[in-house]
């Protein structure tokens, strides 16, 4: 415990004031910003009982003795101080803002995410929480002690004899408002009796009540099919002999995964315990939530649009356990349930599972942690399992429970592929929807049906470019082209939103025709409206979507029918369940499968599967056209026949040939600056001692770089990153640990750790 901190302290004491006879109560206490401690203070006498794991502390901090809120973490004694230590100055929380599991459990994350734990507790416990958000300070009136008795010989006027009366038959005491309604009076006697000290004041944090205004009808429970009904066995087993157990449900879109879950939640609250359901944010429609509620009195949902003080209230709600099932995005992971039952995540693969500033955490691998030490079963759904996962089944570590079924055995839809690289498409068709996709969208249209079509790139065109000079317009900041936006009248940069007004003619050579070229959804919005004249279609990105409640209402526009075309980026392609889908196009499948990327293929794979599971939900059926320059790609071979497990067996092989995970853990470092040469001098340096350990430890990792990342320059910073491949995690975690331990970089360089990297750019 805190070794730094002796060159922080002014100086030490002379040696006749220290007394190692004396029992020291000792804390343990961390901050979320440098230095980050963990440092060692005394509990003073006074806060023994106020100081817990848990509750946050003020202490005197550096040679300043500035005051700095910090987390106590550890409490102890300690019978043998050989030095003094400062005291603690007061405590900030009333009660521990975590339990001793969730304690651990943050440990663990700061141990395997190598990042300081205070600033894992500070992601871990939601700002509203630490800022006590939609709480007030209020009095309460208590009857002062022996005054009960005295009532008849005070002979008090009515009114406040009344009130004494009242206060008296109340328990918990009553804030003078309230008491001056039930006694019919003004506060005047409630005053006199307050200036009479015949009643007492308490000072107590009273949370301001969030009305909950939703009502749902209640709907009655399903009665599975066989291959549900297998999958609920699966999770009531571990369940009810309480032990943990990875469940990896890969059921396809439509197969009632959702059903399953919620009854195995039925369960788990008949135990009167509670269950988290960690879903995709963007899944957090209130579709999907209204299959919860319809089914559960308390839910409570936690997404990115809480307020400060929603936040805070539920956070209350369910560490009393009065919430029954907690549905949230990847930080309801840490849902303070008093007694946890069942962990699901749904979508498991979805990307936004895994956190992209400190700490750098993945939901799924913390929910584990989670389950384990609370010995729950964890749930891990989705059509297309993420690739660790499926290996960790593979391998028997988690369990696989398959349901290739569609409920109501609906056939899944029919996939084919439009090959972008047919001479004849450019004769036919000059814009984005080929002659095949645009007769089928006309063939659906005609039959009464919807469509959807996905485009996975925003804007209208991504590249500006001369064609006299070649010159390309580009972010100053981050060295990539700018995505041209018509409605906005914007030249985008989509990395830092630097824009620009639209070029008339090239910065450059000032040559007047400069082309905007490449294909956005705004684009492809331009060319459905005058292809498909007169009929309704509307256009889903992070750019039409960005004032709150926007998605519910272009969603609930496309299930009226009012929409028949709905068109967007990924974030239609999950969730959605509409019947009346007849038809999915996916205008470039390509846009994701050349990006440099050991999962590229991966994700074409997830997405095409994905938005292809959008149709045939419904009596109609459905099929899907997806446009693509490499049709014979494995990726979409096997996603045109919704085949995971032959993506499975012919991507696993590939990542072990080349060494990237799942087969291994990885590890990256990211080094970023606004100067190129101290950058990447500053990752020659850290591959340097990473190599001098790697010999030390006798480890040896595949260390690759230092190398200017694939995206070599990001708001004004130049980067570089190094990539570790070990098959050993911790021992990959310990070299990285042992290597960068006290490693400063100069000024203006900064260096981050991802474990597990998501991010390749
Ligand atoms: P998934 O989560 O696997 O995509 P869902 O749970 O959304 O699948 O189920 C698809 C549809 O089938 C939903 O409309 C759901 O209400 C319905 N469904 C699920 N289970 C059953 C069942 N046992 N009987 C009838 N309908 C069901
Ligand atoms: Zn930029």
């Amino acid at each position: 415990m805190g070794q730094e901190q002796q060159d922080l302290f002014d100086k030490q004491p002379p040696p006749w004031e220290l007394d190692d006879r004396r029992e020291v109560c000792v804390a343990e206490v961390v901050f979320a910003e440098a230095p980050f401690g963990p440092y060692d203070y005394e509990v003073p006498g006074t806060l023994r009982a106020a100081v817990q794991p848990g509750v946050r502390v003020q202490v005197p901090l550096g040679r300043g003795n500035r005051r700095r809120v910090g987390y106590c973490t550890v409490v102890g004694s300690q019978a043998h101080v050989t030095r003094a230590l400062k005291p603690i100055l007061a405590t900030v929380d009333s009660r521990s803002l975590l339990s001793p599991a969730m304690l651990r459990l943050t440990r663990w994350m700061a141990d395997y995410y190598l990042c300081p734990l205070g600033q894992v507790l500070d992601a871990v416990v939601p700002a509203g929480v630490r800022g006590q958000a939609g709480t007030r300070e209020q009095v309460f009136l208590h009857v002062a002690p022996g005054v009960t008795a005295r009532l008849a010989e005070l002979a008090l006027p009515p009114k406040q004899r009344d009130a004494l009366q009242i206060l008296a038959g109340s328990s918990g005491g009553m804030t003078p408002a309230d008491l001056a309604a039930a006694a019919h009076c003004t506060s005047g006697p409630i005053q006199t009796l307050r200036r009479k000290a015949l009643v007492t004041e308490e000072v107590r944090r009273v949370q301001q009540i969030i009305p909950d205004t939703r009502t749902v009808d209640r709907v009655a429970r399903l009665p599975l099919n066989p291959d549900q009904q297998a999958a609920l066995e699966a999770i009531l087993q571990p369940l009810r002999q309480r032990r943990h157990e990875t469940i990896v449900i890969h059921g396809v879109t439509g197969s009632g995964k959702t059903e399953v879950y919620i009854q195995a939640i039925e369960e788990v609250i008949q135990y009167g315990r509670q269950a988290i359901v960690l879903v995709p944010e963007i899944s957090l429609t209130p579709q999907t939530l209204q299959r919860f509620e319809s089914r559960f009195a308390r839910v409570a949902v936690l997404h990115s649009h809480l307020t400060g003080s929603e936040r805070h209230w539920h956070w209350r709600r369910i560490a009393t356990g009065e919430v029954q099932v907690v549905v949230g995005a990847r930080s309801a992971v840490f849902a303070p349930t008093p007694n946890l039952g069942l962990i699901v995540i749904d979508e498991e693969h979805d990307a936004s599972f895994k956190q992209d500033i400190v700490p750098r955490y993945h939901a799924r691998d913390v929910a584990r942690q989670r389950a384990l030490a609370e010995q729950v079963p964890l749930v891990l759904g989705s059509a297309t399992p993420a690739l660790e996962s499926w290996y960790a089944a593979q391998c028997g570590t988690y369990r696989l429970i398959e349901m290739p079924r569609r409920v109501s055995a609906l056939p899944l839809p029919d996939v084919a592929t439009v090959d972008l690289r047919t001479p004849h498409r450019g004769r036919h068709a000059p814009g984005a929807i080929s002659q095949p996709l645009y007769q089928a969208v006309r063939e659906a249209l005609r039959d009464g049906g919807q469509v959807i079509l996905l485009l996975n790139r925003r804007g209208y065109s991504t590249t500006i470019q001369c064609p006299a000079c070649g010159h390309v317009v580009k972010c100053p900041h981050c060295d990539l082209a700018l995505t041209h936006h018509r409605h906005e009248q914007t030249a985008v940069c989509h990395y830092c939103e630097y824009q620009i007004p639209p070029p008339p003619h090239c910065p450059e050579c000032r040559f007047a025709d400069i082309r905007y070229s490449g294909l956005g959804t705004q684009k492809l919005e331009v060319e459905v409206q005058a292809r498909f004249p007169g009929v309704a279609c509307l256009r889903m990105d992070s750019d039409s979507m960005s004032k709150p409640g926007s998605h519910e209402t272009a969603l609930s526009r496309f299930r009226s029918g009012e929409v028949r075309i709905l068109l967007g980026t990924q974030m239609i392609a999950k969730g959605l369940d509409f019947p009346n889908v007849t038809l999915v196009g996916v205008i470039n499948a390509d846009t994701t499968l050349h990006f440099p990327d050991f999962r590229a293929a991966e994700r074409t794979f997830q997405l095409v599967t994905q938005v292809a599971g959008r149709t045939g939900r419904g009596a109609r059926g459905g099929r899907v056209l997806v446009q693509t320059y490499s049709p014979d790609h494995p990726a979409i071979m096997a996603a045109q026949r919704h085949d995971y497990r032959q993506f499975a067996l012919q991507e696993l092989p590939v990542r072990r040939e080349f060494g990237y995970p799942p087969l291994v853990a990885m590890i990256r470092i990211v080094v970023r600056g606004p100067v190129e040469t101290a950058v990447e001098q500053f990752a020659e340096q850290v591959v340097e001692r990473l190599r001098a350990t790697a010999t030390a430890r006798q480890v040896e990792p595949r260390i690759l770089g230092p190398a200017a990342a694939p995206l070599p320059k990001l708001r004004g910073n130049f980067r570089f990153h190094v990539l570790l491949y070990h098959a050993d995690q911790p021992a990959l975690a310990g070299l990285v640990r042992a290597a960068t331990e006290g490693l400063k970089p100069p000024a203006d360089v900064l260096w981050t750790v991802d474990v597990d990297p998501l991010d390749m750019l």
